[in-house]
């Protein structure tokens, strides 16, 4: 069984690893020619707005999937005239606009902060109003790791925070004073199966992901159903095949939905080492029509990103309880290079693991900067 996949970043190239074994091959199409899934699969450059390009992808294609959520919409319709394409399009044109993924969750249950649309000047100073102080606005598409975004606090005009943000279509959001980002990885089969994997706890460094643990601390049975209804409610609302990312807030024992993504995700990452089936199986396997595999947790897991510098990988490597992924890219600083999974027998194991690994990486940029 061949699939294409839309996007040929480390999300495809860790896509293409899970494949093998089941039998699975990939095919990729992305912009760029030295994307990182390119070393490890085929990949087929072009644009995304050229149809001639994606029906000449889909030839011998079984489906077609992404690892990207920025994908025109109207490629992922055009390739279902020759192929199917799952998640459907509905979840990409979802997921792009914060807006109407907003109106979505709100549609199916799932409560977001509270937030208002922002087209003018105007818009931006009723919504201060009516929200209160701080809140933050952020541009409806293209945004990502908390870029496009303006937190305004008392000293803020609102119409100057709309012209920093380009003065393009906004929402504005209610500031969460949320005590932590926790995330859930779900799955949905093509005959409905749902499952999930424990709730995440996230960390985040200049606005990109640092640390994911999972379980997550202190995690409750209570917050876990929270989650788990939420992504059942966004899965069958879409009528959804494959993995599902949401982000949360928790905020006193109650979860506020921040973002979904229509992929395998940046904090599931830990499910290589840390569950019976990762991400990027089971993913595969919905897309594929196969069972979707366990995922029940191995141990207590966390995954730690490697972002702008070139990393210590024979340090890293030779740390006993560090699974180093290297994504095979040039760095540039904020940008992900790798992750290293942990799975531990305990949960103060990990916090340990997590320590060694900080502090290798804190040596190896004290002395890239000095
Ligand atoms: P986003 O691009 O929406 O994921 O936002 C990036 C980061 O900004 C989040 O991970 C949060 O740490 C923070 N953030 C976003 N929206 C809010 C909000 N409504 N209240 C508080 N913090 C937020």
């Amino acid at each position: 069984m061949i699939i294409g996949v839309l996007g040929a970043g480390q999300l495809g190239r860790m896509l293409a690893l899970a494949g093998y074994p089941l039998g699975l091959r990939l095919r990729f199409f992305d912009p760029t020619p030295d994307a990182a899934a390119g070393e490890i699969a085929p990949l087929m450059t072009g644009s995304y707005n050229d149809h001639a390009a994606l029906q000449e992808f889909a030839k011998g294609l079984d489906a077609v999937t992404y690892e990207f959520e920025n994908v025109p919409v109207e490629a992922a319709r055009a390739l279902g005239q020759w192929v199917p394409v799952l998640p459907g399009p509905r979840a990409l044109e979802v997921a792009q606009d914060r807006l109407v993924e907003k109106d979505f969750f709100r549609s199916v249950g799932v409560e977001p902060a509270p937030y208002r649309q922002v087209d003018s000047p105007s818009d931006a100073q009723a919504a201060v109003e009516e929200l209160g102080l701080p809140c933050i606005l952020k541009t409806r598409r293209g945004g990502y790791d908390g870029k496009g975004q303006v937190v305004l606090r008392a000293d803020f005009y609102a119409a100057d925070a709309w012209q920093e943000i380009g003065g393009v279509p906004a929402v504005m959001e209610g500031f969460v004073p949320f005590r932590r980002e926790l995330s859930l990885l779900s799955v949905r089969s093509a005959t409905g199966e749902v499952r999930c994997w424990p709730l995440v706890e996230n960390e985040h460094r200049d606005g990109i992901l640092h640390l994911s643990r999972c379980p997550a601390r202190e995690s409750t049975d209570g917050l876990q159903e929270q989650a788990n209804a939420h992504a059942r409610a966004v899965l069958e609302g879409l009528d959804y095949v494959g993995v599902l990312a949401l982000e949360f807030f928790e905020l006193e024992g109650r979860l506020l939905v921040n973002e979904m993504a229509p992929r395998v995700h940046n904090s599931g990452h830990w499910t290589i080492e840390g569950a019976q089936c990762s991400q990027f199986e089971n993913h595969l396997r919905a897309v594929a029509g196969l069972p979707l595999g366990s995922t029940e947790l191995r141990g207590y897991s966390a995954m730690l990103n490697l972002v702008g510098d070139t990393p210590p990988t024979a340090e890293l490597a030779a740390c006993e309880g560090l699974h180093v992924h290297l994504y095979g890219k040039e760095p540039r600083p904020g940008r992900k290079l790798g992750h290293m999974g942990i799975c531990s027998s305990t949960a103060a194991e990990r916090e340990a693991v997590i320590e060694r690994a900080e502090s290798l990486l804190r040596k190896s940029s004290a002395s890239v900067s000095g």
